[in-house]
């Protein structure tokens, strides 16, 4: 009686275990908020097939992945920042694809070199100035932000924070340690405040007076247009695109990273070349006010009226490279005070 039992549970486990291994099916573990990917994972799903789980947390995923190992149901990896797709990569947990398709729509500069990270959507590090109290052509590089003119004019966030060390490694990629900590040295000399708050602070501070001129990212204006309470802040201020006559404003990006023990490659492979695509790099665009990593995929309205602009293109993975000393050289100036 008990061998039958066991017999017949054995059966239904290997049932089980098949119905699990043929089932179509790609996991996603996810630092991005479930309304900006879920929509794209629908039509992926409506269109295919292939269910997509996802695994939605603030922090944690990339512990939870190595505590996982071998058996880590994690197929890919969405993340912002290249501080932290490149952190994915250094920890060893990413295999490396070479797909013609994702290398066909997705810029060099927005992907890792051997396939490890793929850009998704991107957005502008763009300098944001008073209507009021700053002139149309006071500021117009992130050079200028260092200048006396500005002194005790400028608010941005902790120097610390991922957007910030990835646009002060971006200067050093293009000038040198050395010019980018006089910079650094400058632009805290021209603090209204010690660096606190978000990238939205900075606006509701120019708002209020308190600075003149903040560093953030570009999708934070679309966020506060069309939020009632925030609207009026993002009215107050201009919209800059650094560096239009050198080499233009500096760029991060959200993407993805296939995991070195995806259980579903094949599937997760197709997810890629999907979230590449132009329906899909449409909606996830438009969702947070971003551009598309895909550079044929229209605008949403909203960010086609802030104007075309020159981008930096020094590839995110030569950025990445300097992002150490970049963190290093926050706290050689002191820059959080
Ligand atoms: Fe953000």
């Amino acid at each position: 009686m008990k061998l039958h039992l066991s017999v017949a549970l054995a059966a239904v486990m290997s049932v089980a275990a098949i119905a699990t291994a043929s089932a179509e099916e790609v996991n996603v573990y996810s630092y991005r908020q479930p309304f900006l990917i879920k929509p794209m994972f629908d039509a992926f799903t409506r269109e295919t097939g292939i269910k997509v789980n996802t695994v939605f947390a603030k922090k944690g995923l990339v512990e939870r992945i190595k505590r996982e190992g071998r058996n880590s149901p994690a197929d890919l990896i969405f993340t912002v920042d290249i501080g932290r797709l490149d952190a994915v990569l250094q920890a060893g947990l990413t295999q490396p694809i070479s797909n013609a398709n994702l290398n066909k729509k997705i810029p060099a500069e927005f992907r890792d070199p051997n396939g490890h990270w793929f850009g998704l959507t991107s957005r502008a590090r763009i300098i944001v100035a008073s209507k009021d109290r700053v002139g149309e052509d006071e500021v117009k590089r992130y050079e200028d932000l260092a200048s006396p003119a500005l002194k005790g004019r400028v608010c941005t966030r902790s120097g610390k924070h991922g957007y910030m060390v990835a646009l002060i490694a971006s200067i050093i990629a293009n000038s040198s340690e050395e010019a980018t900590q006089t910079w650094l040295t400058g632009v805290k000399e021209n603090l209204a405040r010690k660096p606190q708050g978000n990238d939205r602070a900075q606006v509701k501070a120019i708002k209020e007076g308190e600075c003149d001129v903040a560093i953030i990212n570009s999708y934070y204006m679309g966020n506060m247009m069309t939020n009632e309470e925030q609207a009026p802040w993002a009215d107050s201020v201009r919209i800059i695109f650094p560096n239009q006559s050198d080499r233009g404003t500096h760029m991060n990006i959200s993407g993805m990273s296939l995991t070195a023990s995806s259980p579903n490659k094949d599937n997760a492979v197709k997810l890629m070349e999907y979230l590449a695509g132009d329906k899909a790099q449409r909606m996830y665009a438009e969702q947070n006010h971003e551009y598309p990593a895909n550079p044929d995929v229209v605008w949403s309205a909203l960010v086609e009226s802030w104007g075309e602009f020159k981008k930096d293109t020094t590839p995110l993975a030569e950025i990445a490279k300097h992002r150490n000393t970049a963190a290093k050289m926050v706290d050689i100036v002191g820059y959080d005070g």
